[in-house]
């Protein structure tokens, strides 16, 4: 069990009760033992023992007491027995350790009469050492010890020792005597009551507080009347405490002479009747003030230390925290340290540090792989070491600013290999300054190799350029596509234009005069100056200017006519080839004289052809330029086209026109001669047939049998001749018929006509088959001559067996189709158109009689009615001939 030391602020508690045991103890070793227990049990000392020299020089131990059985024999080691020696000999107290047994041993001198008598030990086992607050209070108690062992009776424990101790009893007495008049301590008697009737006070109460004893003696209530009044009842329990006990203690004020109050002490005995006297109370006062004060200043000081303990415990914890702290700092700085280092020695980054004399101090393992050199090889040595040799003086300069506190975030800095090769790398520092504060200590950089990165930033920038043409080239592309495009808009104009002027001039009555109006346009969109349109003048050869632009009136009037072969015009005009001709200004052809003189730099000019044959020329004409491009040259080549086609067709028109108006003529006179000729025959003609027929009736078998057949051939002749002038006649005279049209039945038509030809086709045995015909607005005689034509043709080609006839109708959009089939010998195809033509006929008279007129009469009437007529056939297989008239 250790023993350490109370805590300080149970000194003071320790100490009032260890001198309450030990004041009121007279015997010396009640006084030895108690001091010793009260120790132990207040101070929790491990050992309290008394050293005393004996006669022959001997220490012994006594009234020792131990709670940790240390054995007294632990002090009597010449060691310690040499520091007793000198507590007794020098009287000043003295602390010791007992190592190895951790032993704290307070050596304290017991003084009587100012001779150390005695040596107190107080022995602590704990590491630490007495706290001085602590040695004074032991040095107060033994203080105590001192004056309650100088008071008390003497008792010696051995029987050696006795007559001494008599010898010393007077001693004593003589001593007490003396001690009881120079010491402090003033002794009483009182009665064995309540009543404080003082029966003895030694004479020092007259010096310590300035009353004659005998005042106290003389009356009984002069002493309470002296102690403070809130402190008399105190006094009063600790007497009839001591009546009732044994034992009393008070302490009290109590007014001295001098009018200060004192603090008392006060213990009190009951004594019983001996060689003193009657039984009584014995006690002893002691002026305590000083220990009241020490023990105020004491408690102040407790206070204080109270204060200062808490300051210290917090302060402590403080620096148990800090402690921690900085235990944890140094460790994380350990730590991070270690990994600084490390984390530089292996980092993927080179990193280097040098001093401000530029030497190498730091070169990591990343440095190393960068440089190939080692560490070894480096550190100490200049940092141009690590240079390309032709920029070591120059990367220098650039490192220089360093050393003087300056850094880098991001510089570049080539490096090279040992082996050669020169690396980019980029560089960042820091500095590292000494502990000043001011002088740079040294620098650490760390570079990131960017050769990679440099060599892909070429390629890149080369990409980029690459790029960059490639942009504009795509521009330049884009340019031309949108130049191409402008072009193609421009050109679809064109060609609209063109398309448009086409649709002009084709739909023209007269396109030569709107070819000004047309070639102006063109000539604006060709962006022309000018533009000539020469047309050949059949009658004379020449050519004429038809129209023009871009020339002044004069001009126009001055080349307003133009010979074959004259000029570009005129050599176009008669080769039928176009003629294009560039900067014409510096030409030396003579055939652009005439443009060249009219200021063109660029003329074209293409021959408008008519059934294969130039009719004329389109030429177009720039002072901008000197040459045309190929689409321009085909937009003229189109546009001359166009005016040629435009041309061709107004004279083919023209000519249909003219070849119209001359058939109508002769149609007409033909209508005329026939109408006359048939008209004027007919008279001569039947002349000749009734002489003929006289002659015959008269003159039949008296010439001669050719005679009359002659006569018989002049007679059938003449009937022929009557027929084939009445057909003219009818046929002359379908247009000239002056019936109005009319609504005309053709059933009944119909009806009609097999009335007239009844003989006939019951002579052949015709079957006919009508339909429901309808009604048409028409010449009803014409229907019927119409009808009546093509009937008679049925039955005259009509089968010899079985022969029919079908009549019928089909209704079509807007007109009726008519038609007269039959099923006799047909027509081959190549005949179907002639056989509509005027005396056009297949067969000879004999075969089939007669005129041929008669289906041309039919063409005439249906063509009259605004309908057409055809034939549909097969030779062997029938015929069947149509015709429309449209509808009422
Ligand atoms: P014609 O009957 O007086 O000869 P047409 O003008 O009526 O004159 O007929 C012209 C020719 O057409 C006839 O000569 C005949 O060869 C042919 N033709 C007309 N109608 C028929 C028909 N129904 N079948 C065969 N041939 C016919």
């Amino acid at each position: 069990m250790d023993t350490p030391f109370p805590a300080p602020q149970e000194y003071f508690d320790a100490f009032i009760k260890t001198a309450q045991y030990v004041t009121r103890l007279t015997p010396k070793q009640d006084i030895l033992t108690e001091t010793g227990n009260a120790l132990v049990r207040f101070y929790g000392a491990g050992f309290v023992g008394f050293m005393e020299r004996m006669k022959g020089g001997e220490l012994t131990c006594h009234h020792w007491v131990s709670p940790l059985d240390l054995s007294p024999h632990l002090f009597t080691t010449p060691e310690v027995r040499e520091v007793i020696g000198e507590v007794l000999e020098t009287g000043f107290f003295a602390v010791h350790r007992l190592e190895p047994e951790e032993i704290a041993v307070t050596f304290l001198p017991i003084t009587w009469e100012n001779v150390v008598t005695a040596v107190m030990l107080v022995a602590h086992r704990t590491p630490d050492p007495v706290p001085d607050d602590l040695l004074n209070s032991y040095l107060a108690i033994a203080g105590l010890v001192s004056t309650a062992v100088a008071s008390a009776v003497v008792a010696f424990t051995t029987a050696a020792e006795k007559k001494e101790a008599e010898d010393s009893l007077r001693e004593a007495r003589e001593h007490l005597a003396f001690l009881v008049e120079n010491t402090p301590v003033i002794l009483y008697r009182l009665h064995a009551s309540d009543e404080l009737v003082t029966t003895f006070i030694s004479e020092n109460v007259r010096t310590e507080l300035g009353y004659g004893p005998e005042e106290f003696a003389g009356d009984p209530g002069f002493f309470m009347s002296l102690v403070h009044p809130d402190d008399r009842q105190r006094v009063r329990s600790a007497v009839s405490g001591a009546l009732d006990d044994g034992t009393g203690v008070a302490e009290y004020r109590f007014l001295g002479r001098d009018g200060a109050w004192r603090w008392m002490h006060d213990e009190m005995r009951v004594v019983p009747d001996g060689e003193a006297g009657p039984a009584g109370v014995l006690g002893y006062r002691i002026d305590i003030s000083p220990r009241k004060r020490a023990e105020e200043e004491l408690f102040g000081k407790n206070e204080e230390l109270n204060a200062m303990n808490e300051e210290l415990v917090s302060a402590q914890d403080e620096l148990l925290q800090s402690n921690r702290d900085l235990r944890e700092t140094e460790h994380e700085l350990r730590k991070t340290g270690q990994y600084l280092d490390s984390l530089i020695d292996y980092a993927n980054a080179p990193i280097i540090v040098w001093d401000p004399q530029f030497r190498i101090t730091r070169f990591n393992r990343a440095f190393e792989r960068l440089t190939g050199r080692t560490a070894d090889d480096v550190i100490g040595r200049s940092l141009d070491v690590l240079f390309p040799d032709p920029r070591k003086r120059e990367l220098m300069e650039m490192i220089r600013p360093t050393v003087r506190g300056e850094q880098w975030e991001s510089v570049e800095i080539p490096i090279a290999h040992e082996k050669g090769e020169v690396r980019t790398v980029l560089w960042n520092s820091a500095t590292l300054f000494a502990p000043d504060g001011r002088s740079v200590s040294a620098v650490i950089a760390q570079g990131q190799d960017i050769t990679g990165r440099k060599k892909a930033e070429d390629a890149l920038v080369a990409k980029n350029e690459e790029l960059i043409s490639m942009h504009e080239e795509l521009r330049h592309n884009l340019d031309e596509l949108s130049r191409r495009e402008r072009e193609l808009t421009e050109s679809e104009r064109r060609y609209r234009d063109l398309a448009e002027s086409g649709r002009l001039l084709l739909s023209s009555e007269t396109p030569e005069e709107i070819v000004q109006a047309i070639c102006e346009r063109v000539m604006a969109g060709l962006s022309c100056d000018v533009f000539f349109n020469y047309l050949i003048d059949e009658t004379n050869g020449r050519m004429f200017l038809n129209a023009s632009a871009g020339t002044s009136e004069q001009t126009a009037e001055e080349i307003g006519w133009l010979d074959l072969g004259v000029a570009v015009c005129g050599c176009v005009a008669r080769d039928g080839e176009r003629i294009v001709a560039e900067d014409i200004q510096n030409s030396p052809d003579e055939r652009t004289d005439l443009v060249r003189s009219l200021g063109i730099t660029a003329y074209a000019c293409h021959p408008l052809v008519y059934q294969d044959r130039p009719i004329g020329t389109l030429s177009f004409g720039t002072r901008s330029r000197t040459r045309f491009t190929d689409e321009e040259l085909g937009m003229m080549k189109a546009v001359t086209d166009l005016v040629a086609m435009a041309m061709a067709r107004k004279r083919a028109e023209a000519a249909l026109t003219e070849y119209m108006g001359r058939l109508r003529e002769s149609n007409g006179e033909l209508e005329r001669f026939a109408y006359v000729a048939s008209h004027d025959l007919k008279e001569p003609l039947r002349a000749v047939r009734s002489f003929a027929q006289l002659l015959e009736r008269k003159y039949r078998g008296r010439i001669d049998s050719d005679a009359d057949e002659y006569v018989r051939y002049i007679i059938d002749g003449g009937a022929r001749m009557d027929a084939l002038v009445n057909d003219l006649l009818e046929y002359s005279r379908v247009n000239s018929a002056d019936k109005p049209f009319g609504p005309v039945d053709l059933d009944g038509v119909v009806r009609t006509v097999t009335d007239v030809l009844r003989e006939r086709i019951c002579e052949k045995g015709v079957e006919i088959e009508v339909a429901d015909l309808p009604s048409v607005h028409g010449d009803p005689v014409q229907m019927t001559q119409l009808f009546q034509n093509l009937v008679s043709n049925a039955i005259k080609f009509g089968r010899e067996n079985g022969p029919t006839i079908t009549i019928g109708v089909t209704d079509r959009d807007g007109v009726y189709e008519l038609f007269v089939r039959d099923n006799g010998i047909g027509i081959a195809s190549e005949h179907f158109e002639k056989i509509f033509e005027i005396f056009k006929r297949l067969h000879t008279s004999e075969e089939y009689p007669g005129t041929g007129i008669g289906l041309a009469i039919c063409r005439k009437i249906v063509e009259r009615h605004g309908g057409r007529i055809w034939a549909e056939s097969e030779e062997g297989a029938g015929s069947t001939f149509c015709f429309t008239i449209p509808k009422p």
